[in-house]
């Protein structure tokens, strides 16, 4: 039975996909990632796993903090 449509989202440093809930959400403001859970934090939403590894990466990801 289809319970309805769960959000997939991509993780941006090790393009794994997962559901939107599995994952962090950032924002890329001024060059530099924030965690973006907050409505009010306006920008480009950027989501990545809830791991150490792929956090550090994404942060170092020039490419990612460009897209501001
Ligand atoms: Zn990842």
């Amino acid at each position: 039975m289809n319970r309805g449509h769960i959000p997939e989202r991509t993780c941006r440093s090790c393009g794994r996909k997962g559901p939107q809930f599995g994952l962090l959400r950032f924002v890329v403001i001024g060059g530099r990632l924030v965690a973006g859970q907050l409505k009010s934090v306006r920008g480009k939403g950027i989501y990545c796993c809830n791991e150490n590894v792929c956090r550090e990466r994404l942060s170092r990801n020039k490419k990612v903090l460009k897209a501001d």
